[in-house]
């Protein structure tokens, strides 16, 4: 199977495989892996349609740059005449009618798209195991779960299942299912891609995200989808670099990075993890780079902030599924308050159903100052002390989890704090929308990946890109 897109064109090229064959090897794989649970639907008989109309433009001289890229949605991005329902009941049998911004400019470019893939319900959950669709297992040890909510996206692409997946990442929901995967995942800046077509969960976090075998696939799919869109007025005005060509640009001068002391050093970091970071940070110093352990004394904040706030715009966000407009409605209610209590109990899992009740808390008249207009406070510090950081540092540089992996289930009603405590490393950039990538950085002992996250300055996906394309490859 291939590994880059670089490969695929080169054997597209010497007519070694063609789209059709490409997209005949995924669906054999998808089949073979079923158990997995990775997708909610896969378009056969569509995606092989396609891959004959691109190989007839790559035979012409008229193909997009993405001509041969096979790529699956994770179920919150729109694509037109396609089911969406973000793995919940509650959008049973809803068909989009109109295409997310990233997809169509996937589309144009000549992407194929092959299915769209299971989530956590609403992109809540950093485990893939609430989902309407059931549990997706990890491919690099079947007792484990992929990590979430994106988990069944890594896993695609970790599997060989497609290329390239596109996913959302609200609080680390394309970087922790990467870090679980082996794969590279991306989060950018805040507004850097249009949201027009991404189901909202938190919408001044939500980012579309993407996930690759590595870093310059990853650029390219960023340089495609990112940019100015007429649907989204949030999005940024900000031209939109050359990704793809500059990501292979080795670091022109000594650069100066940081990394937070309690989260590297920290005694509750994994060994394995803590090793292997502190690998690659002597690799850099001894490359000529400065590299800083720093104090961040916000680190405390970062999870409470995160979980107010985004349950708080998912209480609004989530409004909108009533039973009446889309998707799941319940049978025969005694009236019309009973339709949309009922419609919603029931089209909603627990998780979701749990978020909900915590964000109408923090945003209900008592306690909204205590709770909500606090928080967005503590937020606007956080994204001030973050960007003082990045303004006298080039990147800063952590474990993107404190822990590879777990067991499927090992997280319940009981311990679920502890799931959200694995969250830390991640919301970090979330909240002061940061932009911030996953990369490989080798296995524990048991052979369980590793990730390894930095984070950048606003908009700096440039830089970034470069510099974790060079550092994949620094040992
Ligand atoms: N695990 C985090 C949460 O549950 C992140 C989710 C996400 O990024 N979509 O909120």
């Amino acid at each position: 199977m291939y590994k880059s897109f670089d490969e695929i064109k080169a054997a597209i090229a010497n007519k070694e495989t063609s789209c059709v064959a490409l997209v005949e090897n995924y669906l054999a794989r998808i089949e073979e892996k079923k158990h997995l649970n990775v997708w909610n639907e896969v378009y056969a008989d569509e995606a092989i349609a396609q891959a004959k109309k691109v190989d007839e433009k790559i035979a012409s001289g008229t193909a997009g740059r993405l001509a041969g890229m096979v790529v699956g949605l994770k179920d919150v991005i729109a694509y037109k005449d396609h089911g969406l329902q973000a793995s919940s009941k509650i959008l049973d049998k809803y068909v989009s009618p109109f295409s997310a911004t990233a997809t169509e400019r996937l589309l144009d470019e000549d992407a194929i798209i092959i299915g769209r893939q299971s989530c956590d319900e609403f992109a809540m959950g950093s485990s893939n195991e609430n989902s309407a669709f059931g549990v997706v297992k990890n491919n690099i040890d079947e007792t484990r779960v992929p990590g979430g909510s994106s988990g069944a996206s890594a896993v695609a692409v970790s599997d060989n299942h497609c290329l390239v997946s596109l996913g959302s990442d609200t609080g680390g929901s394309v970087r922790q299912p990467a870090a679980f995967t082996g794969t590279v995942g991306l989060k950018p800046t805040y507004s850097r891609i249009s949201r027009w077509g991404l189901i909202a969960y938190a919408s001044s976090f939500d980012t579309i995200g993407i996930i690759s075998h590595n870093v310059p696939d990853a650029a390219l799919v960023l340089e495609i989808i990112a940019g100015q869109d007429e649907q989204d007025a949030t999005v940024s005005q900000q031209p939109v670099p050359a990704y793809s060509t500059s990501v292979s640009d080795k670091p022109k001068e000594k650069l100066r990075i940081a990394y937070i002391k309690e989260t590297v050093e920290s005694e509750h970091l994994n060994k394995d993890i803590s090793e292997k970071t502190f690998n690659k940070i002597k690799a850099l110093k001894a490359e000529g780079h400065t590299v800083e352990g720093i104090e961040f004394p916000l680190l405390d904040y970062l999870l409470p902030t995160y979980y107010i706030l985004t349950t708080a715009e998912a209480s609004t966000n989530l409004e909108r599924f009533d039973g009446v407009r889309y998707g799941y409605r319940t049978d025969q209610p005694k009236d019309l308050e009973a339709l949309y209590k009922k419609s919603r109990s029931e089209g909603f899992g627990d998780e979701v159903k749990r978020r909900i009740m915590l964000g109408t808390f923090v945003l209900s008249a008592s306690y909204y100052d205590a709770y909500f207009s606090k928080a967005q406070k503590v937020r606007r510090l956080i994204k001030e002390t973050t960007e003082k950081i990045l303004s006298e540092y080039d990147f800063i540089l952590m474990p993107t989890t404190s822990t590879p992996s777990f067991k499927i289930g090992e997280y319940g009603e009981n311990n679920l704090l502890e799931l959200y405590l694995g969250d830390l490393y991640t919301v970090h950039a979330s909240l002061a929308g940061l932009p911030a990538i996953s990369i490989p950085n080798g296995e524990d002992k048991d052979g369980l990946t590793i990730g390894l996250q930095i984070m950048a300055n606003r908009f700096e996906e440039e830089k970034m890109l470069a510099f974790s394309n060079y550092l994949s490859e620094l040992d």
